[in-house]
């Protein structure tokens, strides 16, 4: 079964809005199979991010990512990294289908609620940086 990771970022955590988003991610299929609640440091969230160091936006989204609790959470469903996009909606929430996550809940693109990894590989890899092995436990 595909595995993605996710993270439910602090304005999310802010927001009291952990329980409403678990809800729409169990009842588009997914199985929890890794969850803990945890706070970046600067030096971790941009180690996270690291990809987008010479973006514009990092400072910022480093900040933003360490700036209180977050919720990763790893994800199992056939397919899970492509549908797993498609219910969290584009980056910007103005862009963002109806019904998304982001649609429903970001305030704006860089306070956007939710992480979700691009590809299987990544998802590997995103997995990783938070859960050990014994932390990741089959879905049922
Ligand atoms: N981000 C931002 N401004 C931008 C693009 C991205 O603040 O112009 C932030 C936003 O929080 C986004 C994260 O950086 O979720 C990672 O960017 P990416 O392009 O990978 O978007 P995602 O994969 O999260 O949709
Ligand atoms: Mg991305």
């Amino acid at each position: 079964m595909e595995k993605t990771l996710t993270i439910l970022k602090p304005d999310c955590v802010r927001k009291q809005l952990i329980g409403a988003v678990i809800d729409q991610i169990e009842r588009a299929g997914f199985r929890v199979v890794a969850m803990k609640k945890t706070r970046l440091t600067q030096e971790t969230a941009g180690e996270f991010y690291a990809v987008h160091r010479e973006r514009p936006f990092y400072g910022e989204l480093v900040e933003f990512m360490s700036s209180g609790p977050c919720v990763p959470m790893i994800l199992e469903k056939d397919n899970a990294v492509t549908d797993f996009r498609a219910i969290i909606g584009a980056t910007d929430p103005a862009e963002a289908a109806a019904g998304t996550v982001r649609k429903l809940y970001a305030d704006s693109k860089g306070e956007n609620i939710i992480h979700g990894s691009d590809s299987v590989e990544n998802a590997a890899i995103e997995a990783a940086f938070f859960f050990s092995a014994e932390e990741v436990v089959r879905a049922n």
